[in-house]
Formats: C-alpha cells, structure tokens, sequence
C-alpha cells in the first residue's frame, strides 16, 4: 500500500510538458499514488495514456463542466498555443458529451472513475445552467453504466448538485457513488451527500483558508481523502509555486492537526478509503 494518495491531480496538463516524469517520479518515490483527471476528451485520452506508463498511476475521464461552454481557456491546462492545439483536432472549447467515446475509454482497467463532471456556477449564464445538468446526468449514467464512481466537481452550486443527484439516486453506484472534489459546500450539503453514499477530498485550500477547519472537523475520517488539484491550489508553504502531487504530504499534516489526530492515522484511513473507492491495487 501507498503512504498517501492524491486522488485529484492534473499532471498530464500542459504545465508539466518540460519535466512531468520528474514530477510523477518524484511522488511515487515518496509512497505517493496519484490520479490524474481529465476535463475533455484530449485530457481524458492523455490521462489515460499516461496511467499506462507507471505503476501507482490512475486515471479519471470526463467533461468538466466549464468545457461545456465556448469561452474558457487555461494555458497551464491545455497549453499557451490555442491556435497549435486546435490544430491537434481534438481540443474543443464547447463540447458536447460523446458518450460512445468517453464509455470505450472508461472500459480502460486504468481508468478509476467518471469525472471531472457536475456543475460550476461561477462563470454562468441561465443557457450554461441547462446544458451543464445535461452533460452531467449523461456521466451519471456512464457511472452506472460501467460500474464506476463518479469524480464530482461543484462550485457555486450545491443546491442544484444534490438536487440532480436525488432525482438520479437509482443510478448511483450503490454504496460506492464517488467523490467530491475540493468540497466547499456547507455541513448541511454534505449530510445530504453522505446519506447518499459521496466521500470528499481536499486539498491546499486547507493549508491557507480557514473556513475550511470547521468544516473538515465536523466531516468523519472515513469520508475524506485527499488530493492536490494540481497544478492550481499550492500548498501554504509553496506558495507561488506549482503545485504538485509531493505535497499532498502537507494537507495530510494539515488535517491530522484540524482533527487533532496523529499524521499516520491520516495517511492510513485516506489511503484505505481512497483504495476502496476507486478500487486500486
Ligand atoms: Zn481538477
């Protein structure tokens, strides 16, 4: 078994292009295992690519809900060339869920999950809203159609979240339905995320943000894992840097002191629920 497991990362993202088996390297030396999350279909398809490369390596596929629009871009996501890598063919700014293509390559034995998908209200339009819960329901049902958990990501809309996610609670893989990423909803959303089987992780946020200690304390160790999100949301003592799965390391410490518990039992129970989850071995 792992020591840790980050089981949110990006690093088959553009940031990583000059030294990502450094990277990879770096984190599994340490004990660390990782899974890296695809957005779209290019990020889905290189996560998988690179699972197939390490051992400890994982990956998530599917379409984050901010791709389902036209106007976002992130040159440490996809690179600082728009141009070159539309010319690539497979970036698309505003994508439609292919689910013929996302269900061949989540029957992958590399791939642990469907996600990242759910909602983001921060950037919204009432259009956006719709089209969001659409491609999202369609990775409901590529969950339940494969028997695999769902990697969910929720900004601005947990209201919504835990609306869809009722009305499709049939679909849901029972006692196993997923994971929310980087959770920053209310105790009371995650009441009603945990009476429907969902775990959280958190990253770096904690490290910095303090509004995050209430909440962490008043979630059981059991339904907490841990991730990095990288390459956004460093760490407080790498602040400024790039983030990386190595540091994962700090968020367990941090949450080991927010819940007053020793670092191992931390590093223990997130890796077993981790482990359990996506079904690693
Ligand atoms: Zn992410």
């Amino acid at each position: 078994m792992p020591k840790l497991i980050d089981v949110h990362t990006h690093v088959h993202f553009a940031a990583y292009d000059t030294d990502r088996d450094m990277v990879i390297k770096r984190a599994l030396e340490k004990g660390i295992w990782l899974i890296n999350v695809g957005t779209q279909k290019n990020t889905s398809q290189n996560a998988v690519e690179l699972a197939h490369k390490y051992e400890g390596v994982w990956a998530s596929i599917g379409l984050h809900p901010i791709h389902t629009e036209k106007s976002y871009h992130d040159s440490k996501e996809l690179g600082s060339s728009s141009a070159g890598n539309e010319a690539n063919g497979f970036i698309s700014r505003e994508e439609s869920f292919d689910y013929d293509f996302y269900k061949k390559l989540a029957t992958d034995p590399k791939v642990v999950a469907i996600g990242e998908c759910g909602l983001d209200y921060y950037r919204l339009t009432e259009e956006t809203k719709h089209r969001q819960a659409e491609v999202f329901v369609k990775q409901i049902e590529l969950s339940s159609d494969i028997k695999k958990p769902l990697m969910i990501h929720c900004r601005e809309a947990f209201h919504d979240l835990v609306d869809i996610l009722n009305a499709n609670r049939s679909r849901l893989n029972t006692g196993n339905p997923g994971v929310i990423h980087f959770f920053s909803g209310t105790l009371d959303d995650a009441a009603h995320l945990m009476d429907m089987g969902f775990s959280f992780s958190f990253g770096g946020v904690v490290t910095f943000a303090r509004a995050y200690e209430k909440l962490v304390k008043g979630l059981p160790l059991e339904r907490i894992v841990l991730e990095t999100d990288a390459p956004y949301v460093t760490p407080q003592s790498h602040r400024g840097e790039r983030n990386e799965s190595l540091f994962v390391e700090e968020v367990a410490q941090k949450i080991s002191r927010i819940m007053d518990k020793d670092f191992e039992e931390v590093a223990a129970q997130t890796t077993e629920n981790a482990v359990k989850i996506f079904g690693l071995k």
